[in-house]
């Protein structure tokens, strides 16, 4: 099969590893762009969310590719992602693509109709070949999430201007070519270190901001116009509170083992939000309040337009921020988002944070905190 999917961030290397193993071809869109997005939104319903548009454009981008299949994961709870797959099928469908559509819906919710969906993947490599994809899929995200992480700390430390972001992409076209767990755990390790000799030792302490709101917008650079680099190049060291590897963890093997409980979300909501609403807004409520009790000097909120569960929590977020006394910024994206403002938003929001750091605007902040 020829197989395709929407990117989000640096997910497809993984995917590619384990759909490499199972005997398929992954198709890869190019990455998402402008025309990704025009093409998305041409041909989505004007209000949905801003992760479905571009979806619709990495497929359109894929089946011209030569792509025949597309692979899309369900969902369950109040969130417009477990309709997604059905809604994307229907619009390629109206717009003549030949395209027939696996979609991995959590094993618990139907377990006859997950099979019936795997099964085609399964069939041409095996159990086996299953077996060592998910390995080679699961460190390949492990990995990806320690270069990211570690180019967060060392981009606003870096002794040569954009030497980070480079670095993290050759290292990341060798996790690529990498295809034992051996050979990724080696590079891996390797990298780390080659990026952490990137640090200029008399760097002050950059500013620290913590990033919250929906998964997708957050792992997807396109989609939050390359927030956390745009913060590393403002001198702000990114403590990125979504992870993959813990979502796959919670979501997946938790979960299917009955393992999984919200409580120590919830603890930290206490006061905030008493249950989930969908999505990640019990997360962004409960990590808001996990990193205003850290050293942290503010807190970036980032949500699509019309995300349900996003709004929820950005209703909540000013509370928790008057509370702990922690500046926050909360940015909607969407198709009609423009650059310049975006920057000259988180120029302002920066500026505030190394004001108020360095003591002289604690009043201005409290006045500002007092009237949200
Ligand atoms: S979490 Fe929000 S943006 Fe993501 S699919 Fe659900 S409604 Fe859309």
């Amino acid at each position: 099969m020829k197989i395709t999917c929407p990117h989000m961030g640096n997910l497809y290397l993984a995917i590619e590893a384990l759909l490499g193993d199972l005997g398929h071809d992954l198709i890869i869109p190019p990455p998402s762009s402008k025309k990704t997005l025009t093409l998305g939104t041409k041909y989505s319903p004007e209000t949905i969310c801003l992760p479905l548009k571009i979806g619709i454009g990495n497929f359109l981008e894929g089946i011209e590719l030569g792509a025949d299949t597309g692979l899309m994961v369900g969902g369950g709870g109040p969130c417009r992602l477990g309709y997604y797959a059905a809604l994307q099928q229907e619009i390629l469908q109206d717009l003549g693509k030949e395209i027939r559509f696996i979609v991995l819906d959590h094993p618990r919710e139907d377990f006859t109709r997950f099979k019936a969906q795997v099964i085609p993947l399964v069939k041409a490599g095996g159990v086996r070949a299953l077996a060592r994809g998910l390995v080679l899929a699961w460190e390949k995200i492990v990995a990806i999430e320690k270069l990211e992480h570690m180019a967060h700390y060392v981009r606003p430390r870096e002794s040569k201007p954009k030497e980070t972001t480079k670095a993290l992409k050759g290292a990341l076209q060798r996790l690529r070519r990498t295809n034992t767990v051996r050979g990724i755990r080696r590079l891996c390790r390797d990298e780390l270190e080659h990026l952490r000799d990137l640090i200029d030792p008399n760097v002050p302490q950059p500013l620290r901001v913590g990033i919250v709101g929906e998964i997708y917008t957050i792992l997807e650079p396109f989609a939050n116009l390359d927030l956390e680099e745009r913060l590393g190049y403002l001198g702000v060291e990114v403590l990125r509170t979504v992870s993959l590897v813990q979502w796959l963890m919670d979501n997946l093997i938790l979960s299917s083992l009955r393992l999984y409980s919200n409580r120590r979300l919830l603890d930290y909501a206490k006061g905030y939000l008493h249950a989930a609403v969908g999505g990640h807004g019990l997360e962004s409520v409960a990590r808001t309040v996990a990193l205003a009790r850290q050293s942290c000097d503010g807190i970036i909120h980032i949500l699509p337009f019309t995300c349900m569960p996003e709004i929820v929590a950005q209703c909540i977020l000013p509370n928790v921020s008057r509370d702990y006394r922690i500046p926050l910024l909360s940015l909607v994206v969407d198709e009609h988002t423009g650059e310049t403002g975006f920057q000259t938003r988180l120029e302002a929001f920066t500026d505030l944070l190394r004001r108020r750091v360095q003591g002289g605007l604690e009043h201005e902040v409290s006045a500002c905190l007092s009237r949200s």
